[in-house]
């Protein structure tokens, strides 16, 4: 059964884009070990994530989505230190052989495979018996030239600008609405955070509930902008646990005090809801700072005009968000009149609760 189960939802499906990726990798599923060419010139990246049911996704989640999403944010690892992929390797933990569940996350696996060019190389498959949840773990493998310096969270510089990708928080906002559409608001947020959360959801258009929720169910890996920095990035982090946690990886990694610009967030929202009153946009820029699963690149680089070129191409929303203030080990927000105060360190924390 278990043969049978690989062959059918990894296998075969992916045998195609396994193919046309031959020559980076000339032994895939079906034997001990897949072996794949690292290139001369290349050093190999790897990265490992695991999603678990109702911890990273709605057991009710369209198991499109969660196959998308399960290699996606692997892929984002990958970006965020600028390396491009190899292959993966997929390790599901199941219940049960669900055939419904298992094609809809295996076409949504491919689907994302097949936009990113990355093919699956081998994994496991394992059932768990009826008791245990279903987890998916996926490993994956990249490359960057060797003289790329892999964008390591200690490389961040006093004098250097920080960038974002996207709108940091938008996965939030989608994930607060799904909590709402499934009544359960209640259980996610704290007391003193339900009435200006619930106003937020009750007022926010159509059009960008829609790309919130996008942006939670459909994370788009930000390979090709990691590819355009090279050479510019000194310091750089996908953004997975919320933009204070994460920005305080680049601070303690890189021992500097970082300054984000609390306007500059409340502009990125601006550009997706321009009609937002000011008390929605202070809870929306909170969601900024605590927010994870947006899988969007936060970088810093040198100041320059060269860099803006380069992102004027690139094809997605990027913006100064702050910049490397002093030696140190913090993260601080600043306002218009130049105020500052520590950001919230309340990020997401899988063992806090
Ligand atoms: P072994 O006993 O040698 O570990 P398995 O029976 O676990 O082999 O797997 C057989 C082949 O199928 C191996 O090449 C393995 O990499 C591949 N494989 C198993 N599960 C998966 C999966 N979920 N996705 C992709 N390849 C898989
Ligand atoms: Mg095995």
């Amino acid at each position: 059964m278990e043969f049978d189960l690989i062959q059918r939802y990894f296998q075969r499906p992916f045998d195609a884009l396994l193919k046309k990726h031959q020559a980076k990798v000339p032994v895939g599923i079906g034997d001990d070990c897949a072996a794949l060419r690292v290139p001369d010139d290349q050093l190999l990246y790897v990265s490992t994530d695991t999603l678990v049911s109702g911890v990273h996704f709605f057991e009710d989640e369209n198991p499109f989505w969660v196959g998308w999403k399960a290699l996606a944010c692997n892929l984002s690892d990958l970006a965020a230190s600028g390396a491009e992929p190899l292959g993966f390797t997929l390790s599901i933990s199941l219940p049960q052989a669900d055939h419904v569940w298992l094609t809809g996350f295996s076409e949504g696996l491919l689907a994302c495979a097949q936009q990113y060019e990355c093919p699956l190389v081998g994994g496991d498959t394992t059932g768990t018996g009826r008791y245990a949840g279903l987890s998916v773990t996926i490993g994956v493998m990249g490359v960057a030239p060797k003289g790329h310096h892999g964008f390591h969270r200690s490389r961040a510089q006093q004098g250097d600008t920080v960038w974002v990708s996207g709108v940091p928080g938008l996965a939030r906002l989608g994930l607060l609405l799904a909590f709402q559409a499934r009544g359960q608001l209640t259980h996610f947020l704290s007391a003193e955070h339900i009435e200006p959360v619930s106003a937020v959801l009750q007022s926010v258009p159509i059009a960008l509930a829609e790309r919130a929720q996008q942006a939670l169910q459909r994370p788009e890996p930000k390979l090709q902008l990691a590819k355009q920095l090279r050479g510019f990035a000194h310091a750089a982090i996908d953004l997975s646990d919320g933009l204070s946690g994460d920005v305080r990886h680049l601070s303690k990694g890189s021992g500097v005090e970082i300054h984000i610009y609390q306007e500059a967030l409340a502009k990125l929202w601006l550009t997706v809801w321009p009609t937002v009153c000011q008390e929605h946009l202070n809870t929306l820029c909170d969601m900024a700072c605590v927010g994870g699963d947006d899988f969007e690149l936060c970088w810093t680089a040198p100041p320059g005009e060269d860099l803006r070129e380069v992102l004027h191409g690139a094809g997605c929303l990027t913006q100064v968000i702050g910049h490397v203030h002093a030696v140190g080990a913090s993260v601080m927000l600043k306002d218009s009149s130049g105020r500052v105060w520590p950001m919230g360190t309340n990020s997401y924390n899988h063992f806090s609760g």
